[in-house]
């Protein structure tokens, strides 16, 4: 008998009848299934595609919420929205097709509304937490009760994932009180659900950040630092990008993310540029510490809405630390954006109406690199 293959030498027929069971083992040995014995489902229909997972997103009213949910909403999962403010949720109704986004009235401190809107998820996102403490919420409140609050409840209907959004440089011994209670909150969402990812993402930015937007719309800056502190922004796309990959990444689960960008720059780096988008200088003021921070205080007691707290002054005086244990945004294949590249974008509706672009450069133009400003009167 021919030395070729066993495979070669049996009729075409008898291959044929053989092919599909081939196939089957390889689909077997390839079938990705959660912890909870789920399949992984990943749908690519678009927004209107059906048959994803169902994900609960707490803070989802917030900055970061929308690029969130809208990811999760057209790759076919179906979006548990729990939310306070009637109002403060609306647009998130249209990010999804008809159906795809679910509001359920939630109270961090009411555990019924909490567990209302987890149990029937598949992921839960926490995307919880304040810059400031309020009269009714203290950081404790938010960073540390309510996310045990929140794990305690993925925990009871063990939910097959749970992502804590925390904050770059949290440790438990930061002089900041944002910083450690955000840390405090990682280890208890650990402690009661030990598979929770832990997400660190650097300040921010994007359309409705809180960091160009709130530079550009003073005419005085007023800081305690002379705006030394340094961080390495990252794009909030990304981050909702790097969050929805989450969903359909099993080996995330467990494990502790930092996502920054690729510069570091300190806040007057970033003023000088927005100064530059925004064609207008900005006065600086700095004033000494030990007066800015009872001042701003006694702004966050009294007045209701935000101005500044004590520990954002605080803040002012720490540069970004980093986990040389955590993964980045390149662990999960994404190359992050230049705040640089973006500036322009995120910033011309700050200049004032004296100014518009003229339509975009021809490519001799841009060999020559010429610049216009077009000036209306
Ligand atoms: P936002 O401040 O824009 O949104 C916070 C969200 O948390 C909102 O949906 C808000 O609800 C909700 N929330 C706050 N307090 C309570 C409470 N007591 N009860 C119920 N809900 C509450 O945050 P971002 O979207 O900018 O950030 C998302 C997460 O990332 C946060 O945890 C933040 O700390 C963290 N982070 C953000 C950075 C940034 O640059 N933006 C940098 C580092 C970390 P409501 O709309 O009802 O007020």
């Amino acid at each position: 008998r021919s030395a070729a293959p066993l495979t070669a030498q049996l009729s075409s027929t008898t291959q044929i009848a053989l092919a599909p069971r081939v196939c089957r083992r390889n689909l077997n040995q390839d079938v990705r299934i959660t912890r909870t014995g789920k399949p992984l489902l990943t749908v690519s229909g678009g927004r209107s595609s059906i048959g994803g997972y169902t994900a609960t997103v707490f803070g989802a009213t917030g900055f970061l919420g929308r690029y969130i949910v809208n990811r999760l909403a057209r790759s076919g999962c179906t979006v548990v929205i729990p939310y306070r403010d009637d109002m403060a949720k609306r647009y998130l109704k249209v990010t999804g097709d008809l159906g795809r986004i679910v509001f359920l009235e939630m109270d961090l401190r009411n555990t019924a509304s909490i567990e209302e809107s987890v149990r029937h998820s598949d992921i839960v996102y926490n995307l919880i937490g304040r810059d400031y403490p309020t009269k009714n919420f203290d950081y404790d409140d938010v960073h540390v009760e309510g996310t045990a609050r929140i794990a305690e409840a993925v925990a009871k209907y063990d939910i097959d994932r749970f992502v804590q959004v925390s904050s770059h440089s949290a440790r438990l011994d930061s002089p900041s009180e944002y910083y450690r209670t955000k840390a405090q909150g990682e280890k208890i969402a650990r402690e009661i659900y030990p598979e929770t990812t832990i997400v660190r993402p650097a300040p921010m930015f994007g359309f409705e950040d809180r960091l160009l937007n709130k530079l550009a719309v003073i005419t005085n800056v007023l800081t305690s630092n002379w705006m030394q502190q340094r961080f390495w922004p990252v794009h909030v796309i990304d981050v909702g990008m790097a969050l929805e990959h989450m969903v359909h990444d099993d080996t995330t689960a467990g494990e502790t993310f930092e996502f920054y960008g690729p510069t570091e720059y300190s806040m007057a780096e970033i003023s000088e540029l927005v100064d530059k988008e925004i064609i207008k200088h900005r006065r600086h003021i700095n004033v000494p510490k030990r007066i800015m921070q009872p001042a701003a205080k006694y702004l966050n007691k009294y007045l209701w809405w935000p101005t500044i707290s004590a520990d954002e002054v605080e803040r002012e005086f720490l540069d970004q630390v980093f986990d040389p244990n955590a993964k980045s945004l390149r662990d999960l294949g994404i190359e992050p954006v230049e705040l640089k590249s973006m500036a322009y974008e995120y910033l011309k509706g700050y200049r004032s109406s004296q100014y518009s672009d003229l339509p975009p450069m021809t490519e001799r133009e841009r060999r020559e690199e010429k610049k216009y400003l077009h000036v209306i009167d």
